[in-house]
């Protein structure tokens, strides 16, 4: 009977959030809730678990997993918590099963650890020793580091852009396991690229980057490879391995991984320029809405809370209130002291407050009178698949042409249930503010007469100059001019 360990720990910050992650952030199962919470489910602790299931010669048992909504960087008691309650979790099981597979992000970071996921492999072999095989699974934007790739045996990453495999990263990482418990003979080579990107020629099935990830897709299936991905990295997380990189398992055979990668990150260096986003000036954004008929979208994904910032930007509405905008606008603003007044005032009361710029300070407070038209608990439900979401104390205030939902936390906006839940129907209105990168068409795109992908300052902007970046290794592609790519393939050669 193999004995296998599942844990996970997961988080995908943002350097640029000046609101550090505490300890309270994450949402913990222990041991049995491990297997209850994702039994059944689309995370890749639940593929994993599917496959050990299906072997009647596999027995697994569960510790942590850990998960947090993105945000800033973990502050140093957290990061003390959180790692002691993982490692001392797995513990108990030194000597007691044969193999280990993580559930990682790899986007994690913290005030004093930079490389969390790399800590936590380092640590897991300290305890466990070089005989048994430890698997890790990454999202495709972490940040693979040679610490991991240290101490781990073998790792596996989301293939799709949107996110729709974490189910079958799990899969492939248990699969990858199980292989290796066989015999196989895990060698990794990874090709690392000094360029970090973002927009539309990322996703997998339309853009550019598709290309690498169906080449590696093809190789697993023929058998060529035991694994194999491409990490774009998050090119918020500024940590010193932040760069884009591809990483190719074999089965004891190094050159072929080194080429493989090789060949892959050649073709990816060659589309750098197209993986750029192509972002309208705020200005410029605002200016042509104002004569158009709507609906108009503003996306605001320099302030998108799914990307790990604050939600707490006001600069469109800004500009929309300066140029005495003469059509009706929805935006989200996080700001839990304006709702307190809202709350204070109660629906049909009137109160003045500032908004925006709680909790950023890149933001200026900008006043407004308000009218209160509804106030919750912050409980509703995500329409794309049907999940419990919790925006704090929530108002709906509106003043001018302004409708406003302020939330006491900030939000995951992945499609348009924050404001029905509260309410408001976005069709109804003429411009609404979204601050997510990545709704799908059907949410926002599909009935709007245009969207603005707006370059707007924030901690998560895709104008990645204007992020301020001070840890990564530098040079790097587009925060200097003058980048060369080497080409060269580490090689680990592991337990
Ligand atoms: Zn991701």
């Amino acid at each position: 009977m193999l004995r296998v360990l599942i844990a996970g720990i997961a988080q995908e910050i943002s350097s640029f959030n000046p609101v550090a992650t505490e300890y309270e952030l994450f949402s913990i199962q222990r041991a049995e809730e491990v297997v209850e919470v994702n039994r059944g489910t689309s995370t890749a602790i639940a593929g994993a678990m599917e496959v050990f299931d299906s072997k009647i010669d596999v027995q697994f048992v569960t510790t942590v997993a850990a998960k947090a909504v993105s945000a800033g960087p973990m502050s140093a008691k957290c990061w003390s918590t959180l790692s002691t309650e993982f490692i001392d979790s797995l513990r108990p099981y030194v000597g007691e099963v044969d193999a280990i597979y993580l559930s990682l992000h790899g986007a994690m970071g913290g005030e004093t650890e930079l490389d969390p996921e790399g800590w936590v492999l380092e640590q897991t072999r300290a305890l466990f020793g070089d005989d048994i095989p430890i698997i890790f699974s990454l999202d495709l934007h972490g940040i693979l580091t040679a610490k991991m790739l240290r101490f781990g045996s073998g790792v596996t990453s989301y293939q799709t852009y949107p996110h729709v495999d974490l189910h079958d990263t799990g899969m492939r990482a248990a699969s990858l396991l199980l292989k290796i418990v066989a015999g196989a003979k895990p060698v990794v080579a990874r090709v690392r690229i000094p360029a970090i990107v973002r927009g539309d020629e990322l996703k997998t099935d339309s853009g550019c980057f598709g290309d690498q990830i169906r080449k590696i897709k093809s190789l697993e299936a023929e058998g060529k490879i035991l694994s194999g991905g491409f990490l774009i990295g998050n090119p918020f997380t500024d940590v010193p391995e932040l760069c884009s990189q591809a990483f190719i398992v074999t089965d004891d055979n190094p050159s072929d991984a080194e080429q493989i990668a090789l060949e892959l990150t050649a073709a990816f260096w060659d589309n750098r320029e197209k993986m750029q986003s192509n972002l309208i000036p705020l200005v410029e954004s605002v200016g042509k809405a104002s004569s158009m008929a709507g609906p108009i979208i503003f996306t605001d994904a320099a302030d998108a809370p799914s990307s790990g910032s604050p939600g707490d930007s006001n600069s469109i509405i800004a500009e929309l209130a300066r140029t005495n905008y003469p059509h009706s606008v929805l935006a989200p603003v996080t700001d839990a002291p304006a709702v307190k007044k809202a709350v204070a005032a109660g629906v049909g009361g009137r109160f003045t407050a500032t908004v925006g710029g709680a909790l950023d300070p890149r933001f200026t407070p900008l006043e407004f009178d308000f009218e209160v038209k509804l106030i919750s608990d912050g409980n509703y439900i995500l329409e794309s698949w049907g999940a419990p979401q919790f925006s704090g104390i929530t108002a709906v205030v509106t003043s001018g042409v302004f409708t406003l939902v302020l939330t006491s936390l900030p939000v995951s906006l992945f499609d348009r249930s924050l404001f029905l839940g509260h309410g408001l129907d976005p069709e109804k209105f003429h411009s609404i503010v979204v601050k997510s990168p990545h709704c799908q068409p059907r949410f926002f795109d599909d009935w709007a007469e245009h969207n603005f992908n707006v370059d707007a300052p924030g901690s998560t902007s895709a104008n990645l100059r204007s992020l301020g970046h001070t840890t990564c290794a530098r040079p790097i592609f587009p925060l200097d001019e003058q980048v060369a790519f080497n080409p060269s393939a580490e090689i680990y050669e592991n337990k």
